[in-house]
């Protein structure tokens, strides 16, 4: 799967950090650590690395604590935020025309997948409501404009070609020919296809460069194929150089491509990634998201969704005096109760459930966790008059036989309760001193 040996490997390095109550500067460093090896072993340029890394160290090292996370969850938000940031942080959409028609240049090396980007491309703006003309200006190839006709058919949009199948011709007249047309029909974007080489060469550049200069376009697009792995970031800047481009297409990010150019064009040509084509197929397509691809990557399925929740609900001041009370052994079976419903807050156990991602094995943990369990456990705290909450060493055995008929319960429970509560605020005396507080009953997620 795309970035499936990068994922698993991040996961594994989370994985070690699970369950810490709170990490040092070696298990920060061991973290980095692997974290650079995955990404170099993914392909990612050298040069990303090392930045990525730096600033996830710095960060993790630094005092950027967040007392609703446990320190696990906190490394795994930092990597999140600087993939997002390699990634080109915010979505980048099309920019069209004032006036149209809106001029798309696709430009790449031989088979990173224009002509199919092309028609993916028409395809798409077509349902969007707009009327694109396709152009062939790929006349190197002896079949591109044949292959971009039947993109075109396939995607029901008309091709601009000069006679098919024909070899030769400038295709910086046919370039400037087709935007005349286009004007001419009223369609509102021009997408033209150039021509590729299999390796960079001065001659393809000087080419594309003229087409550009000619029909001076309003976008230019970089397609890269996802799998080239570390010539990725050679390819970019030669292109950079010779015709330079606004926004960056990832092709073939459906196979089984390591993902080094992925992570790595963005952050070296400053350019966005604005699209991403994912399969052969006219609508393998989509939108580039830098947020959507980092959680992807990091396999977290909703897990940031999941974590905002717990900020929200778990609020920091909050979150401090518990902590405090902890330390002082002034917890009590109110603040127990406080907590519970602190967790009822966060939504349905259950639900959260369903976010978390399936490959990593958390979802075990909070399987065995009964959310009937703290209704039970509300109805028993409120039951207890308000000494008993505070002290709960007043409980002796008629006390609890008339908490457990108050609260619909069997003594058996309360008894549960009460040892859970005392072991619980025996752990958590423990965490406080380490200054992270946890939801009791519920360990780290
Ligand atoms: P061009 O030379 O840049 O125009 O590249 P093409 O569009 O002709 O694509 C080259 C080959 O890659 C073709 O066989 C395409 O079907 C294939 N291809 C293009 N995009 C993708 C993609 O996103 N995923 C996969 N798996 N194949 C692709």
């Amino acid at each position: 799967a795309m970035f499936g040996t990068l994922t698993d490997r991040l996961a594994d390095t989370f994985k070690n950090l699970r369950g810490k109550g709170k990490l040092s500067p070696a298990d920060v460093d061991g973290t980095v650590r692997e974290i650079r090896r995955a990404l170099l072993d993914a392909d990612v340029a050298l040069e990303v690395v090392k930045d990525f890394t730096g600033r996830v160290r710095e960060r993790a090292l630094g005092d950027e604590v967040n007392k609703a996370l446990n320190p696990a969850q906190q490394v795994v938000q930092i990597v999140n935020e600087e993939l997002v940031t390699i990634l080109g942080g915010q979505q980048r959409r099309l920019e069209f025309a004032k006036q149209p028609p809106t001029i798309i240049m696709l430009a790449g090396l031989q088979g990173a997948g224009k002509t199919t980007l092309a028609g993916k491309l028409a395809k798409w703006l077509r349902s969007e409501g707009h009327t694109p003309v396709l152009v062939a200006a790929d006349l190197q190839r002896p079949n591109a404009v044949t292959q971009l006709q039947v993109v075109g058919e396939q995607a029901g949009v008309p091709v601009f070609a000069p006679e098919p199948g024909n070899g030769t011709g400038d295709p910086v007249k046919v370039a400037k020919e087709a935007v005349k047309h286009a004007k001419s029909k009223q369609y509102d974007v021009v997408i033209v296809d150039t021509a590729g080489r299999l390796g960079v060469d001065a001659e393809l550049m000087k080419q594309a460069s003229n087409i550009r200069k000619a029909i001076d376009p309003d976008e230019v697009l970089f397609v890269i194929d996802a799998m080239i792995g570390q010539d990725a970031i050679q390819t970019a800047r030669a292109f950079q150089e010779g015709v330079d481009f606004t926004g960056v297409v990832l092709s073939k990010l459906d196979g089984d491509a390591r993902g080094g150019a992925a992570l790595s064009v963005a952050s070296v040509t400053g350019r966005p990634i604005m699209f991403a084509s994912t399969g052969e197929g006219l609508d393998d397509f989509e939108q580039f998201h830098p947020d959507r691809m980092a959680s992807r990557i990091l396999d977290l399925g909703d897990i940031l969704t999941l974590i905002e929740q717990a900020q929200k609900a778990f609020d920091e001041e909050e979150a401090r005096k518990t902590a405090e009370k902890f330390a002082t052994d002034s917890f009590t079976l109110e603040d127990f109760l406080a907590q519970m419903q602190q967790l009822k807050n966060m939504g349905s156990i259950k639900g959260m459930l369903g976010m978390l991602p399936g490959a990593k094995g958390m979802r075990e943990q909070l399987d065995n966790f009964d959310e009937s369990e703290i209704t039970r456990t509300e109805a028993i705290i409120q039951s207890m008059t308000v000494q008993e909450r505070r002290q709960p060493k007043v409980l002796n055995g008629s006390r609890r036989l008339r908490i457990a008929k108050g609260s619909g319960t069997t003594v058996t429970e309360v008894n549960a309760l009460v040892n859970r509560f005392e072991q619980a605020a025996k752990m958590m005396k423990t965490v406080a001193k380490g200054g992270t507080p946890q939801i009791p009953g519920m360990g780290p997620i």
